[in-house]
Order: structure tokens, then sequence, then C-alpha cells
């Protein structure tokens, strides 16, 4: 029996991934989206695919269709896109959260939410277990994504204590691959962009703070073994590479892997910055048997493979 799965944000970069991953091992795939930072160029190939379907359709409103599981993951997550309409940004994760847990109750379907480590904020604790509540600021700029996503959790768990809905919560860390989107504005699309046009590379502040980089492939990976996990283990759980860089290492191995002469142009660092990020995976490893596989190199060399096809 076919699984009826519903991807909100489908058409993004992640999403995009995600369904056709799902399509691949033989699921019904319903993609929603509503076109804010996702594509539909993104699912141009799926769309010949009879299992496959394309709804526009803006996650703040309530949606109605028949899914045995959801994937959560509407909302823009660059800082630059999160940032361009932040009101929105957080009724986006908020309603969006009520609707998908409604839908999610109403026809007994499974649901992932999409969360993020910046759950952690600029954290205290490294690296960053689940167990870690994280240092938010509650008003800053960051702050419509960050509250955003937090409150989407407590949505999900009390749905789940209140209605029993069956919901696994996941926090994402910094995520890299093809079809990012070339004005995305993330360090690494940036940094790509930049050294395969001959501009100069955009290195915010001193460089000097950490990001955890992993490559989309082992992001599904994990995210298909949550969804499997039996119905009482909500998470939430790390899905990241624990390999940690410096912005500045960054841009030196993209440029080396691009060849390019770019120079490096020192920008001011944006408020609330957090200063160092890397997932605690202990309980991927325990709960999923998962841990990332694709080196930073070899996922670049992907990701750079596509953005010289696409420029
Ligand atoms: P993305 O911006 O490429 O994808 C988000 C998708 O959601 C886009 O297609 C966008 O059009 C759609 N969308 C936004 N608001 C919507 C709304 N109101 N209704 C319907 N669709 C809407 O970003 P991504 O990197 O693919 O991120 C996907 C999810 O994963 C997000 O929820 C994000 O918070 C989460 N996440 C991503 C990362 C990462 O590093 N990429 C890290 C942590 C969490
Ligand atoms: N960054 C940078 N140059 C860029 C874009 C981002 O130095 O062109 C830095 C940014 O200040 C942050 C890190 O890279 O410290 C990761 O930024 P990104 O927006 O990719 O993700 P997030 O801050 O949400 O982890």
């Amino acid at each position: 029996m076919k699984k009826r799965i519903l991807v909100t944000g489908g058409a993004g970069f992640i999403g995009s991934h995600l369904c056709k991953r799902l399509l691949e091992e033989e699921n019904e795939v319903l993609c929603l989206d509503n076109y804010f930072t996702g594509k539909k160029t993104n699912v141009l190939p799926l769309l010949k695919n009879p299992y496959f379907e394309l709804v526009r359709h803006d996650i703040m409103n309530p949606y109605y269709a028949e899914v045995d599981e959801i994937y959560n993951l509407a909302c823009p997550a660059s800082p630059i896109h999160y940032q361009y309409d932040p009101i929105r940004t957080i009724n986006t994760s908020i309603l969006g959260a009520i609707n998908v847990s409604g839908l999610a109750h109403r026809v007994k379907a499974k649901v992932l939410q999409a969360s993020t480590s910046e759950v952690y904020g600029d954290p205290k604790i490294h690296p960053q277990p689940e167990s870690y509540w994280g240092n938010v600021n509650p008003i800053g700029l960051r702050s419509c994504y960050d509250e955003g996503k937090r409150c989407a959790e407590t949505i999900f768990m009390d749905y789940h204590r209140q209605y029993k809905i069956k919901c696994k919560i996941i926090r994402i860390f910094n995520t890299y691959g093809p079809n990012m989107h070339p004005k995305d504005g993330r360090v690494i699309s940036n940094y790509i962009v930049q050294a395969l046009q001959g501009k100069e590379i955009t290195v915010y502040g001193t460089g000097q703070q950490t990001r955890s980089f992993q490559y989309v492939d082992d992001l599904l990976e994990g995210m298909i073994r949550m969804m499997a996990t039996e119905d009482n283990f909500t998470g939430p759980i790390n899905i990241g590479n624990p390999g940690e860089y410096t912005m500045l290492e960054l841009a030196e191995v993209v440029l080396r892997l691009t060849g390019s002469r770019s120079k490096i142009k020192f920008l001011p660092l944006p408020p609330d910055d957090p200063v160092q990020r890397k997932p605690d995976i202990c309980l991927a490893k325990e709960k999923l048997n998962w841990e990332p596989r694709i080196a930073l190199e070899d996922g670049l060399k992907e990701t750079i493979a596509y953005f010289k096809k696409i420029l």
C-alpha cells in the first residue's frame, strides 16, 4: 500500500529533495507551497510522476486532505528571507503548526516538524544536546524565526499530550546542497555564488563564529528514520553534522574547491548572530542508528557543480 504523504514547503530547498526521495520510495506525495522562497522549477522533474501533486497554498490557512504522514517544512529559513516580513514568518510557524496539528488530529496522520538548531539561540553549552533549553533573545531580529519555531514545538507537544497526535520533532542544523536559491543569502550559497562569479567573498564579523554543516542527503535519511520511529517517540532530536568550521575556514575551503581568485571582504556581523553551533548527535545515533556520512568537501563539490550549471 502506498502511503499518502503531505510535504508543506515542498517546493523549497529541503522540501524538493524530500519529495523526490519519498516518490522514489513508492509513496504518493502532495507538495504544498506558497512559493515565497521555493520555486516550481525545484520540483519540475517530479511533475511527470502521476503520484506527485503540487498545490499552491499558504499554511497560515487550514488545509484538508486525507494523508498518512505530514512533513511540516513550510517556513522561510534564511535570515534575509525570514526577516523580510517577520510577522508573516512567525505567523507561518505558529498558525502553520496549529493548522498542521489540527489536520494530523483529524485524519490521524503522523507528523514531523522541521524545527531548528536556532531554538538554542546563541548557545552557552557546546555542543548542544536536546536537553539544553537555549539562549534566545525574545525581542531581537532573529526572534520571529527562533521564537516561532520554539512555539511550534510547544504546539506539537501540546497536541500530542492533549489530543494524542503522533508527532516527531527534529532540530535541523545548517544544511546545504543543490536546489538552494542562488539568492538564498545563507553562507554556503553566498560563498559559492560569489566564488564562481569572481566577486568578493562576504565574511561577516571576524569570521571566527562557527557552524556545523550537513549535506542534504544526510538530513533526508535522518528525517525518514525519525518518521519511522515508534509512535510514542516525539523527540526533539538533533539532526546535524558535528564537523565544526569557522566562517573564515569555510571561505578558504570554497575558494580552494572552486579554484576562484576572489578576495575576502569583511562586513559587519548581523545582530544576535550565534557565536558557535555544533550538534550533540548521541540521541540520533542511539534512537535512529543515524550519523552523517557525507564529508563537507564532498557535499560542497556536488553543490558547486549545481551552481555552475544554473548560474
Ligand atoms: P526554503 O526557504 O528553501 O524552503 C521553505 C519552503 O517553505 C519554501 O518553498 C517556501 O516557499 C515555503 N513557505 C514559506 N512560507 C510558507 C507558507 N506560509 N505557506 C506555504 N509554504 C511556505 O528553506 P529550507 O532550507 O528548505 O528549509 C525547510 C525547513 O527546514 C524550514 O522549516 C526551515 O526552518 C527548516 N530548517 C532548515 C535548515 C537549513 O539549514 N536549511 C536548518 C534548520 C531548519
Ligand atoms: N555569513 C557570512 N557571510 C555570508 C552569509 C553568512 O559570514 O555571506 C555568516 C553569518 O553571519 C553566520 C554564518 O555565516 O555567522 C551562518 O549564516 P547563515 O545565514 O548561513 O545561517 P545561520 O546564521 O542561520 O546559522
